[in-house]
């Protein structure tokens, strides 16, 4: 046997059950290595070879840098000669469910995942504005960053609960050392308790005072009576705090992850995972599947028009009424029922699946096979039209909405996903966070 350059000799292995293997291994070739189960592939290449190689690496660094490594025990074997740096990718059982993707399988996804959790700004639907939650150093900055000899006030808004008289109220506020309201001027909360008439006024808004301050350039004893007075402001405002400048000015805090009366939800990893039911789309568990009417079941010929019978399940004697509504109400609003399906824009396609208040629509039709299934042959009819078809509520993105609102780079995790590898990493050559 001889033992050049181009080889890698392994003399007597004896890990697991290898029987004092020895063997030759030419180098740069593929190898592979084949046997019937439990014969000793994975001793022979993992726990002797690979282990052997990873064990001489670590016997190359510092002993400071080998106390953050596992501790490697010398495979049981004569000797290894021609041995290079060895890397092994892991076999590993794999376990993989129906919602499984390439992104998900190969573990892509979990960075992606993670980003968007550290990374990621959460939009709102509503205004497109940007979610954040305020905290102390947000009022605090605020107020520092005022005109010397600006008056502010730090206020939150007065509650009375339900079941409490306004005088119970107010002199629970006294007892928590709370002495005075606003409402656009400053009220002692003992001189409203001593007039026996006094009301609030309806159109203006009731304010607990906190504190009140003039800017000036603030030491640090200052900076923290303001933090301290900005910290009680959240507790007692329950996450709500105002800050009043000159009289004039009213600017909202909240330390809660809401905007536009939406309370979203604070990006974390396992809001991005659709394997998880936290993350999941509630509506189609995950899957970006549910079952529904399939289109291209209704729809089979897209090259006939309307008139021509496109809409497989409006034909016969009954059925066939409601094309003949259609076409006859189409005149008031001008759809080209002589145009072919594939021709009409995305507006004409949705008109013709929802309807308008002149004619019913597709939609309408299912809805009333639906209410008709105590009949077996809306039963029949319905089950022909029925397919696996893209989720409603994620649109097939598999994460619930709230996932879909965070944003890095303007686009949310699922478009990410619908994007070839190449344009990814062109996309994310381009991103700046
Ligand atoms: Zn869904």
């Amino acid at each position: 046997m001889h033992t050049g350059n181009k080889a890698i000799l392994i003399k007597g292995a004896r890990v697991h059950n290898l029987k004092n293997v020895t063997v030759e291994i030419p180098r740069n070739k593929f190898i592979v290595v084949t046997g019937v189960s439990g014969s000793g592939k994975s001793s022979l290449t993992i726990d002797t070879l690979f282990a052997e190689g990873q064990r001489r690496y670590a016997e190359s660094l510092s002993a400071y840098a080998r106390q953050f490594m596992a501790r490697m025990n010398k495979p049981d074997v004569d000797y290894i000669k021609g041995l290079c740096p060895a890397i092994a990718i892991e076999q590993k059982v794999t376990t993989r469910t129906p919602r499984s993707t390439v992104g998900s399988m190969t573990e892509l996804y979990d960075y992606l995942r993670l980003l968007f959790a550290r990374a990621g700004k959460t939009v709102s639907p509503v205004s497109g504005r940007e979610v954040k939650k305020n905290d102390v150093a947000d009022v605090v900055n605020t107020i520092s960053n005022l005109k010397e000899g600006d008056k502010a006030l730090i206020i939150v808004p007065f509650k009375q609960h339900a079941n409490r008289e306004l005088k119970e109220e107010l002199n629970i506020l006294l007892q928590k050392g709370f002495s005075r309201l606003y409402n656009g001027e400053v009220l002692r909360i003992e001189d409203i308790l001593e007039d026996p008439k006094w009301k609030p006024v309806a159109k203006k808004k009731l304010y607990v005072l906190i504190d009140r301050l003039v800017v000036k350039p603030f030491d640090e004893d200052d900076k923290h009576r303001i933090s301290d007075s900005v910290n009680t402001a959240f507790y007692e405002g329950e996450g709500d705090v105002y800050l009043e400048i000159n009289g004039t000015e009213l600017i909202h805090f909240s330390n809660r992850f809401e905007l536009d009366g939406i309370s979203f939800e604070e990006p974390v990893p396992n809001l991005f995972s659709f394997n998880n039911p936290f993350g999941a789309c509630p509506t189609c568990e995950g899957f970006s599947l549910v079952l529904g009417i399939d289109e291209d079941l209704v729809i089979p010929d897209k090259r006939l028009s309307v008139y021509e019978g496109a809409v497989a399940p409006w034909k016969g004697e009954k059925l066939g009424l409601w094309r003949d509504a259609f076409i006859k109400a189409s005149r008031k609003f001008d759809f080209p029922v002589h145009k072919p399906i594939i021709d009409l824009s995305k507006k004409e396609y949705q008109l013709l699946w929802k309807g308008n208040e002149f004619a019913n629509g597709i939609d309408e039709f299912f809805k009333e096979v639906e209410r008709n299934l105590y009949k077996v042959q809306y039963r029949v009819l319905l089950s022909r039209y029925r397919g696996r078809t893209l989720c409603p509520d994620c649109g097939g993105y598999r994460l619930r909405k709230e996932a879909l609102y965070v944003k890095v780079g303007d686009k949310h995790i699922g478009e990410l996903c619908e994007m070839p590898v190449k344009d990814l990493q062109q996309w994310f050559d381009d991103l700046t966070l």
